[in-house]
């Protein structure tokens, strides 16, 4: 019986003169390590607005809605930070791969809900047929460059690069869901209308 006793005193005794486990925070500042998957953060000039990450959110701390009727048509991509339980399921899924990614930073207390949220418009391309969304404008260039040569098979993804290379407006908007004709083929189309065009009798 006394053997136990003597182990727990000298556990105690070990105890009070090693220095603390745990942080000082908030007194002091908590350093976290270097790859502590912290606020998720978008690199606007990456992130292309494609909403994968919002797919994988599992919290929906990421939300999307798209306004097809604005001048010009907007996908609104939302990131709450109050519901973000920094699971790093958006980052790893990030189609460039570095649209978002996790930070360090941690502390994100706060009084107002609202000003824990950001939300960043990203232009979007509509069907020139039908007025379906394709998707955003800067998920079609970034296609044309990620294809290369192989962009060369799809109309749209060479008109979007054109439109940005020379930022004209697009001559042609969507006409109504009528026949797509083949004089449609140089054309951004959706998935739907693109069908169509090539199963057409
Ligand atoms: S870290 Fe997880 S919870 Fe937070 S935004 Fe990304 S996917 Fe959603
Ligand atoms: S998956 Fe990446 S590129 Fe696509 S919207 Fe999210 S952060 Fe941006």
């Amino acid at each position: 019986m006394r053997l136990p006793k003597l182990r727990e005193l000298k556990e105690a005794v070990t105890a009070v003169l090693s220095p603390r486990f745990t942080t000082r925070f908030p007194a002091a500042p908590c350093v976290v390590p270097e790859r502590y998957r912290g606020k998720p953060e978008f690199d606007l000039d990456s992130c292309i607005g494609c909403g994968a990450c919002v797919n994988v959110c599992p919290t929906l701390a990421l939300t999307q809605t798209e306004d097809t009727e604005a001048d010009p048509p907007v996908r609104k991509i939302t990131l709450r930070h109050d519901t973000c339980i920094f699971c790093g399921n958006c980052s790893e899924s990030c189609t460039t791969e570095t649209g978002i990614r996790l930070s360090n930073e941690w502390d994100l207390a706060g009084l107002d809900r609202e000003a824990m949220a950001e939300t960043h418009e990203y232009e979007l391309q509509l069907c020139e047929k039908c007025g379906a969304v394709v998707g955003t404008k800067k998920h079609l260039v970034w296609l044309y460059e990620k294809l290369g040569p192989l962009a060369y098979a799809n109309p749209s993804l060479l008109i979007a690069k054109r439109a940005e290379l020379t930022e004209e407006p697009q001559a042609v908007q969507h006409q109504g869901a009528d026949t797509v004709q083949t004089s449609d083929f140089m054309r951004i189309l959706c998935p739907k209308c693109k069908c169509e065009l090539n199963i057409r009798p």
